[in-house]
């Protein structure tokens, strides 16, 4: 007995020392140096700007005097290192101006095949982590683009998936615009009463969705129906949350009306997506339920600004013109009460457009760190993957980006990222 023991000690040392000398090869370790560290936690960028990474892993946070002799350097000069940026809504089958036409026009797999390309996209920018809400496509491609990625086929960030939106007959993710003999397949999934509901989930979670996506009002995007309006009934909406609760998958709600916003977060979801017309009760709901917002506040002015001529985006316009003061108000107050607040740009296809949310963010009422938590850290409590992602700390996988210049000075910064790494792999270098 004492033998086997001393035996099976002796084991676990070599072990451990051959486990020690393969962590020692200079492959297997690296240090990247930059100038300045923001590690998506504390409050205060850091001097101390050198992680140690190894494998996919991060082990160390400090000054150049952690770095053990003979360890891989990637100096970064005078960079900015923050953690890879995490966007929890896009759309990256769907190009920008044909909403609602798009699924019409092409398959699946072709779409399949753009999302790779824009998600791909992404990754190179900055985005390492990504949440897709539903993109324009009646089967499961977007979970397609994940597997993929997941299987080591194609290199892509890391995705959350909601298969579809979940909509009522007339509701955004069905098509509003044709005359009654016609009979297209929307891209959303249509539901109407408890048991469509209760199926849909069902079916959103047999073919691989991480997350249910319901649209709970009306839209912006969608011809033929009000954000105003309230479209699920409080008995389908119970019977979503009651059956993605059992099936433990989180369930966000597309919601632009205030009445809209409350019956979600008193129903349970786990974010609210839009939120354009919270009000004081609405936050306050918010902030005692943990409810997370996701405001998407950039791609209003993208519409209005680039957008004004399209007849296929005339709602989207005006309704974008029409309440923006009253949407940044309205987030502002959301962000002053302390709401929870993750970043969503509801692009997928443009990672600098993407980026520009972060200054929106800042204009609605957060401090540039504030706002860049929200792209990192919040992002990814709200996904539940902040032991992983979001921060750069001892024990989070390694993706980490830079920047050449200070994005607490200047936020556009995001928008030229130098340097991306995920989970310890150099996705991106381009020289300074
Ligand atoms: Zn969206």
């Amino acid at each position: 007995m004492r033998t086997n023991r001393s035996v099976a000690l002796c084991w676990c040392l070599a072990l451990l020392t051959l486990q020690a000398m393969a962590g020692a090869e200079p492959s297997d370790r690296l240090a990247i140096v930059g100038g300045r560290l923001i590690d998506g936690l504390s409050g205060q960028a850091s001097t101390d700007a050198v992680v140690l990474v190894e494998g996919e892993t991060i082990t160390a946070v400090g000054g150049r005097e952690i770095i053990p002799p003979g360890t891989r350097l990637i100096d970064l000069g005078s960079a900015t290192l923050l953690p890879g940026l995490i966007d929890t809504h896009v759309h990256p089958l769907m190009l920008g101006d044909d909403y609602q036409i798009d699924h019409l026009r092409r398959s699946s797999a072709y779409k399949a095949l753009r999302g790779l390309a824009a998600v791909q996209r992404g990754l190179e920018a900055g985005w390492t982590s990504l949440r897709t809400v539903g993109t324009a496509d009646v089967f499961y491609a977007p979970v397609d683009v994940k597997r993929v990625i997941d299987e080591g086929l194609f290199h892509g960030p890391r995705l959350a998936v909601a298969g579809h939106y979940i909509s009522i007959t007339g509701g955004g993710g069905d098509i509003n615009f044709t005359s009654p003999e016609q009979s297209l397949i929307a891209d959303g999934l249509i539901v109407d009463g408890v048991d469509e509901v209760r199926r849909a989930i069902r079916q959103e979670v047999k073919y691989g969705s991480d997350w249910i996506k319901l649209l709970v009002t009306g839209a912006f995007m969608s011809a033929g129906d009000n954000p105003k309006d309230v479209h699920f009934s409080p008995e389908e909406l119970a019977v979503a949350m009651e059956e993605a609760n059992r099936l433990n998958v989180p369930v966000m709600a597309h919601a632009h009306s205030a009445e809209g916003i409350k019956m979600a977060v008193r129903a349970g979801v786990r974010s609210i997506e839009h939120g354009t017309f919270i009000d004081a009760e609405g936050i306050e709901l918010m902030l005692q339920n943990g409810t997370y917002l996701v405001p998407t506040m950039y791609i209003g002015d993208y519409y209005i600004e680039e957008m004004a001529d399209s007849e296929a985006q005339k709602k989207m316009v005006e309704l974008s013109a029409k309440y923006r003061d009253e949407f940044f108000e309205n987030i502002g107050n959301a962000i002053r009460a302390g709401v929870k607040v993750a970043l969503g740009s509801d692009f997928g296809a443009d990672p600098v457009l993407q980026s520009r949310e972060f200054g929106s963010l800042i204009e609605a009422g957060m401090t540039p760190m504030q706002a860049i938590k929200a792209g990192t850290s919040v992002a990814a409590e709200l996904l539940q993957w902040q032991d992983r992602v979001g921060s750069i700390a001892p024990g989070r996988l390694a993706d980490i980006i830079a920047v050449a210049g200070d994005p607490l000075a200047d936020i556009s910064e995001l928008e030229r990222v130098v340097f991306v790494m995920k989970g310890g792999e150099v996705i991106k270098a381009s020289t300074q």
